[in-house]
């Protein structure tokens, strides 16, 4: 449940009016519940415990320092996709021991930094990858802790552009080859330490079947790579999905009585327990989007009106450069005003400043008929939002602001236009 109300006519995060952040720090800016996350992550923390499951939190999906920074106090390890979100992790305090390292081209510096630091473990996706760990491994002096990806073909009943668990996929190695790849790193890879088994079948799953039905699928050989080589552990992913359509009123528990076919904590954990638990595994999960979904907003304005022949047009000043999700896969958002409105609605399309027809937050929405100047508020903007915020169209990054109760602090200060073309020089 996130933190997300009207009180009085006017949207607030936790205690704080999303007016009064607009009017310190401009838009467009994202503002983060603090509230919701560290709820969120102690919810998945009880609900797993059952299995001693660790919580590996998908850096890539918020990577604020801040936000790392708390999740790290709560004991959180980190799954990784980068040497820079490496590096990102133990700037703000993260523990590298507790990381795991996923990605299909791992590089032979980043490979290193990552052994370097003491990774818990190292999830490969190919043979090829496997090999330079174990030749690298091997100029160290160590044994690298490894685990593969196995890619289960189940289908995740999501968006094309981010299921990643069928044989279509760039990710993983195919379940029917995992026994035979498995056998090899023994048989040729002595600098590789065999560590455990990997699964990511998609995000945004929302409901639970796709996951029980990946678990299924992969148990028997889980259990197999237990008696054979003494794994440790096996990291079921992340994907569990958040509710984009229905944000705002998902606030409310009623919204979720009304939906019992939508995923929750609850309802995968108790369908995933009884499955896992018998393994004697140790288990991580990987969620990203769950614990920061919907635990952020992003503050817009609405600048310009324009009545055309067949469309109304909403234009605000946040682009696909600071929120590319509808562009990029149709990531459908809630759009409500800061002030509330009462009744009056119009059916518009709300869209950016940027120079690309692509940019749009909301096509043929009913929305209320906000005027230019009004506030307005992008639901569900946590997760994959800034994270893959750009300068397209020479728009410094858009500030973070973290509210805790009935305060709240910048965790990202707008970026400045010298800070945007930091690094660009003339040529000698
Ligand atoms: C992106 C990713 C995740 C997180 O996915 P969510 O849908 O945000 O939970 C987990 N594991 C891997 C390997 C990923 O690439």
């Amino acid at each position: 449940m996130h933190a997300f109300a009207y009180k009085d006519g006017a949207l607030c995060c936790e205690g704080v009016k999303l007016a009064n952040i607009a009017e310190a720090v401009g838009t467009p800016t994202f503002v983060y519940s603090k509230k919701t996350i560290l709820d969120d992550v102690a919810e998945l923390q009880e609900a797993l415990a059952p299995l001693g499951a660790h919580v590996a939190y998908a850096v890539k999906a918020c990577s604020n320092k801040a936000i790392l920074n708390m999740m790290a106090k709560m004991g959180v390890g980190f799954d990784i996709v980068s040497g820079g979100e490496l590096w990102r992790v133990i700037n703000a305090g993260g523990n590298p021991t507790l990381c795991t390292y996923a990605g299909v081209a791992k590089t032979e510096p980043e490979i290193r930094y990552a052994l370097e630091h003491g990774i818990y473990c190292i999830n490969c996706e190919s043979e090829n990858e496997l090999r330079e760990i174990n030749r690298i491994a091997g100029e160290m002096g160590i044994k690298a802790p490894v685990a593969v990806r196995v890619n289960p073909h189940v289908d995740a009943h999501t968006h094309k552009y981010i299921t990643t668990g069928t044989n279509e996929n760039k990710f993983g190695v195919d379940i029917t080859r995992i026994e035979e790849l498995y056998a090899t790193i023994a048989a040729e890879m002595p600098n590789l330490h065999i560590k455990g088994l990997q699964m990511h079948i998609g995000s945004q799953l929302t409901e639970v079947e796709p996951f029980v039905k990946a678990i299924q699928k992969v148990s028997p050989i889980a259990a197999k790579f237990k008696e054979l080589y003494h794994i440790e552990f096996w990291s079921i992913g992340g994907g569990i999905g958040i509710v984009y359509d229905g944000c705002l009123a998902s606030g409310q528990p009623e919204w979720w009585a009304a939906r019992p076919e939508q995923i929750t904590i609850r309802s995968y954990a108790e369908a995933i327990i009884p499955l896992l638990k018998p393994l004697g595994l140790k288990i991580l999960i990987e969620p990203g989007r769950r614990i920061v979904g919907n635990a952020a907003v992003l503050l817009t304005r609405c600048v310009y009106e324009k009545k055309g022949e067949a469309k109304t047009f909403k234009m605000i000043d946040a682009g696909m450069n600071d929120i590319i999700r509808p562009a990029l896969y149709e990531g459908y958002h809630e759009i409500w005003p800061v002030a509330e409105h009462k009744g009056d609605t119009i059916t518009a399309d709300i869209v950016g400043p940027i120079c690309e027809s692509g940019d749009f937050q909301a096509q043929n929405r009913e929305i209320a008929d906000v005027k230019p100047g009004e506030l307005l508020a992008e639901m569900s903007a946590g997760a994959y939002g800034f994270s893959m915020a750009s300068t397209y169209n020479s728009r410094p990054l858009a500030a973070e602001v973290l509210v805790d109760g009935d305060k709240w602090h910048i965790i990202r200060h707008r970026q400045t236009l010298e800070q945007m073309v930091q690094g660009e020089c003339l040529p000698e």
